[in-house]
């Protein structure tokens, strides 16, 4: 048995399972302190080592910014979040030693990107990356199966934004760049703020969708010109909005003006540009095959002295 953990900034969420398509038991809570809700992980987590047995790791997608270098002194703590309470916060031990079990961790993104690589939209794709547009904007990467990570994981969301040329005067919502990232200008918070209504609410025809699908293209094309993947997935509340899926080709065509020879690399902006296919079981189910992984790189390590 595994245990896996979506900790994201609006709600947490815990299962545990044999394989990430078997999750057994799973329960969802609300994200407050750092104390109350990881007293709830916990607790899920021991009750249900009573009831199954030892788990033989943990996989933890977490939100962040988060230290995930093993070899860091500062590993497993989340950094400066504007979350009130949790920067500093070492999230990996406040579960493994009441747990007493192995975390394994990664970022949310990274956690779902896993899992659609292994079970959804990036099945039999090795270049790949995952973006979410929900309360934030995040994305992982994956080069040849392998997630990519250099000095931290990817934060692609705080990248710099160029302004639509009809969205020159919103601030922004980031709290460290305002209206000069992605996130600040792009994130689902951000269309609430710029149009004074639920994002949710706005008419498909709405010239908000135009704005935020140039955004999105824009990630897109610097991830494109950037990190080369083969398909973008895109996921998160705000990519509910179907209608976003044509304008950001669209967008894309046009912001890329011809300069990558699509077909000659084998690309079709209908299977790059593609939504996310788990429907947010993507990182419960890449933090179950993170426990796994770590556990056959753990196990093979002891036998290999
Ligand atoms: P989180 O990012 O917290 O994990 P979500 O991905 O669900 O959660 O993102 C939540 C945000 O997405 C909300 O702030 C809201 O603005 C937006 N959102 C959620 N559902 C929709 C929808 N159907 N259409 C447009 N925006 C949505
Ligand atoms: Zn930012």
């Amino acid at each position: 048995m595994f245990g896996a953990v979506e900790a994201g900034g609006t709600k947490f969420i815990c299962a545990v399972g044999p394989s990430p398509d078997k999750l057994l038991a799973k329960v969802s809570f609300p994200t407050t302190s750092p104390q109350e809700t990881l007293a709830k992980v916990n607790e899920f987590f021991l009750q249900q080592i009573e009831e199954n047995g030892a788990l033989r790791a943990i996989g933890l997608g977490s939100f962040g910014p988060i230290n995930i270098s093993r070899q860091s002194a500062d590993f497993g703590k989340l950094a400066a979040t504007p979350k009130k309470g949790w920067a500093g916060f070492d999230i990996v031990k406040a579960i493994s030693k009441t747990v007493n079990t192995d975390v394994a961790l990664e970022t949310d993104v990274n956690c779902a990107l896993l899992g659609e690589a292994a079970f959804g939209s990036g099945k039999g794709v090795e270049d790949l990356a995952y973006i979410t547009i929900g309360t934030g904007i995040g994305g992982g990467l994956m080069n040849k199966g392998r997630l990519i990570q250099g000095y931290s994981h990817p934060e692609i969301g705080h990248m710099l934004a160029v302004r639509h040329p009809d969205d020159q005067d919103f601030p922004g919502i980031c709290a460290f760049h305002g209206g000069q990232c992605f996130e600040g200008l792009a994130s689902g918070p951000a269309i609430e703020k710029r149009w004074a209504c639920k994002a949710v609410e706005l008419d498909k025809n709405h010239k908000a969708w135009k704005i935020q699908g140039y955004y999105i293209a824009a990630l897109c094309m610097n991830l494109l010109l950037s990190v080369t993947p083969k398909r973008i997935i895109l996921g998160g509340g705000v990519m509910n909005q179907r209608q976003l899926f044509p304008i950001i080709r669209e967008e894309l065509t046009s912001l890329l003006a011809g300069y990558i020879d699509l077909a000659s690399n084998n690309l079709n902006l209908q299977e790059v540009i593609v939504p996310a296919g788990l429907d947010g079981e993507g990182a419960l189910q890449g933090a179950i095959l993170l426990a796994k992984q770590y556990v056959d790189e753990n196990v093979s390590h002891q036998q290999s002295g």
